[in-house]
């Protein structure tokens, strides 16, 4: 029989059940709002959007930092039955032209810091909400009216609440659905790994146009505890935002926890979980976490599946170091060679299934659905006990002379040298070999040195035949490295590079 979901939304819920309980508070100002006003300002904001959308059908997309608007606009979104698509700031107007056009928005929200960029970038209507976005809704428009048509049922809708694009690593950006059913789900599935204690406040220093910034907002709705939302992450800053605001729990991904580490944290006792997650954590990472006392969550997950797949618990990440864990409960994780379903230890592509993923990207683009349910692109193995190991992505497969390299397994070797800060490892398409290894390298290291240094190490086919040496990696504008334009710096650099053309 199908689950009955409460006919009201989160916050309705929240604000007749924990009225007084605190729902966000912002870091920066100190400004708290409680459940009861989150509510009012939720009806407020739906009252403006719905003066200036369709609201059975629109799109609201917006440009905004991490700040607590964005959960409200979500709220309000969700009561509207519209569509919200939350933009990344960090990228240049082409390409937000093209992700509007592709989200087909009706509304763009921005704010004082993004006014410009969302006028140079919009052609649809724009609205700030540093400018009487919830004023001029609250004289002109009643909340009984928004209300009315629009609780019933909310939870159960399966059409798209959320377009998240996903980061851009392996090519552009795609706009991935999200449903009320599948955050919801995400929520349950995550709180029986986290747990949920009454007191929680999860900290938000995240991007809030990704997953791993967004879903706490839905997450705390849902439990009645409260997000703290920190506008961007700082290595002082959040530190103190951990102690000063009880913050029991914070998202983040491995360079912020590797600042904070080196900036000497050590985590109050109240703070219960870090889940770590947007790429791989490092071994040294989760042993340093260790001796400091993080209460680490390595995490495996992606935007289409509303964040998290897998996630180990503290205890499982010290024991077994590079696991991100088990699979969230509903989640249901194959992993797949040649069409044949693996065993223990057999590697292949992680296929993903339940009711946490997505229903499909934007415009039916780059469907990855199979047998077994969604292709993530990522290759793994579980091992006897069922834990997941994420060894890097479909396309990082390098075959090179017939052989089979993982460009994770070279970069790791790479990134054993102790003058090497960083490394990425792709395959360049070469004549002879079909493709060949090659390595941009940051780090006071010659090539020459790093050749050496992996030819220790590795087989002879795996040892990169063309190596650079660089002053940082090109990263894609959420952060994880941009492989396609480590790939094309390479290439234009291979002849002063007598690598083996
Ligand atoms: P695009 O799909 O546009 O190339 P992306 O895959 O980087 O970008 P996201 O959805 O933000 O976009 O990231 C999800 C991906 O991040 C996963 O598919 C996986 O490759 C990687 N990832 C996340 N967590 C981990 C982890 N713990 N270990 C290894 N890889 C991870
Ligand atoms: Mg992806």
């Amino acid at each position: 029989d199908p689950v009955e979901w409460p006919t009201k939304d989160l916050v309705t819920h929240r604000a007749d059940a924990t009225p007084d309980r605190t729902a966000m508070v912002a870091a920066d100002s100190g400004n708290a709002v409680t459940y009861r006003e989150l509510d009012a300002a939720v009806d407020a904001v739906a009252a403006a959007l719905d003066q200036r959308i369709d609201s059975t059908d629109a799109t609201v997309a917006t440009l905004l930092p991490t700040r607590p608007a964005v959960g409200t606009l979500l709220f309000a979104a969700m009561r509207l039955g519209a569509t919200l698509a939350p933009l990344n700031i960090e990228l240049d107007t082409e390409t937000l032209r093209a992700q509007l056009s592709t989200v087909d928005a009706d509304l763009l929200v921005c704010g004082d810091g993004t006014a410009s960029l969302a006028a140079e970038t919009a052609d649809c209507p724009v609205v700030s909400v540093d400018e009487g976005l919830s004023g001029a809704a609250a004289t002109d428009h009643g909340p009984a009216d928004v209300s009315a048509d629009v609780t019933p049922a909310t939870l159960s809708r399966t059409d798209t609440q959320l377009v998240i694009f996903t980061s851009g690593t392996t090519s552009e950006p795609k706009g991935v659905r999200l449903t009320v059913g599948n955050l919801v789900a995400s929520a349950v599935a995550s709180s029986y790994r986290l747990g949920v204690l009454p007191d929680d406040r999860w900290l938000v220093c995240l991007p809030t146009y990704h997953m791993g910034g967004l879903a706490p907002f839905v997450r705390s709705a849902l439990y009645g505890t409260a997000v703290v939302v920190q506008g961007s992450f700082d290595a002082d800053a959040t530190q103190q935002v951990i102690t000063e605001h009880g913050v029991t729990g914070v998202s983040l991904v491995p360079t912020m926890l590797s600042r904070l580490l080196e900036a000497g944290w050590e985590p109050p006792a109240s703070l219960r979980f870090v889940l770590l997650g947007g790429g791989p954590a490092s071994e040294s990472l989760i042993e340093r976490s260790q001796a400091r006392g993080v209460p680490v969550y390595p995490t495996y997950g992606m935007t289409e599946t509303a964040s998290q797949i897998a996630t180990a618990r503290p205890e499982t990440a010290f024991e077994h170091s590079g696991t991100v864990g088990q699979p969230l409960v509903f989640t249901d994780v194959t992993v797949v060679a040649d069409g044949e379903v693996g065993g223990p230890g057999d590697r292949g592509e992680i296929i993903v299934d339940g009711p946490t993923v997505t229903p499909g990207y934007l415009n039916g683009e780059g469907e990855a659905f199979g047998d077994h349910g969604f292709r993530t692109g990522d290759i793994g193995y579980r091992d006897a006990d069922g834990r997941l190991w994420v060894e890097g992505r479909v396309d990082d497969q390098i075959v090179t002379g017939g052989e089979n390299v993982d460009a994770s397994t070279v970069a790791a070797a790479i990134q054993a040298h102790p003058a090497v800060e960083d490394a990425a490892v792709v395959g360049l398409s070469d004549d002879e070999w079909g493709q060949r290894v090659a390595a941009l390298v940051v780090g006071d290291v010659t090539p020459a040195a790093v050749r050496e240094h992996c030819a220790d190490r590795l087989a002879a086919y795996e040892v990169p035949k063309t190596i650079q040496v660089a002053e940082a990696l090109p990263r894609t504008a959420s952060g994880t490295v941009d492989r396609t334009a480590v790939r094309s710096r390479l290439s234009d650099g291979d002849e002063s590079n007598g690598s083996s053309q």
